[in-house]
C-alpha cells in the first residue's frame, strides 16, 4: 500500500524520473563554517589555541549534524519542480548526470533540430 504524498513522477510534467538531493542551505552552512573559523582565529590570537580548537571542533559537529537532519527534497529531471514535506521515496536515488542529460529538454531539442547528425548518419 502506498502513501498519498510519496514522490515517485513528476505532477507538473509526468516525467516518472526524479532524484533526492539535501536541502541544504549553503548561505546558512557558509556562515556556521565562517563563525567557527572567526572564533578559531580570535581564540588563536589571545594565544588560547586548546580552547580555539574545541570552539572548532564544536562547530564542525554542529554543521555535520546539521546536514544529517536536513530534510530531503525530491526534484524532477526534466522542469525542476521541487517537492518538500513528502514522504522519502526509497526507489529515488541521488543526481546523476547521465538521467539530466536524458531528460534535459533543450538537449533533446538539440539533436531532433540538428539536421547534421542526421545527414551523418547515412
Ligand atoms: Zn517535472
Amino acid at each position: 500500500m502506498r502513501r498519498s504524498n510519496l514522490v515517485d513522477r513528476c505532477a507538473v510534467c509526468d516525467c516518472n524520473t526524479v532524484y533526492v538531493q539535501k536541502d541544504f542551505n549553503r548561505t546558512l552552512g557558509v556562515s556556521i563554517f565562517l563563525a567557527g573559523a572567526a572564533l578559531f582565529l580570535i581564540c588563536a590570537w589571545k594565544n588560547r589555541l586548546v580552547e580555539g580548537t574545541l570552539v572548532w571542533a564544536v562547530f564542525v559537529v554542529a554543521d555535520g549534524l546539521l546536514y544529517k537532519f536536513l530534510p530531503d527534497v525530491t526534484i524532477c529531471y526534466k522542469c525542476y519542480t521541487q517537492y518538500r514535506q513528502v514522504t522519502p521515496n526509497p526507489d529515488n536515488q541521488p543526481f546523476e548526470l547521465g538521467l539530466a542529460e536524458k531528460y534535459d529538454p533543450l538537449d533533446k531539442r538539440a539533436s531532433a533540430e540538428n539536421p547534421a547528425a542526421e545527414w551523418k548518419g547515412r
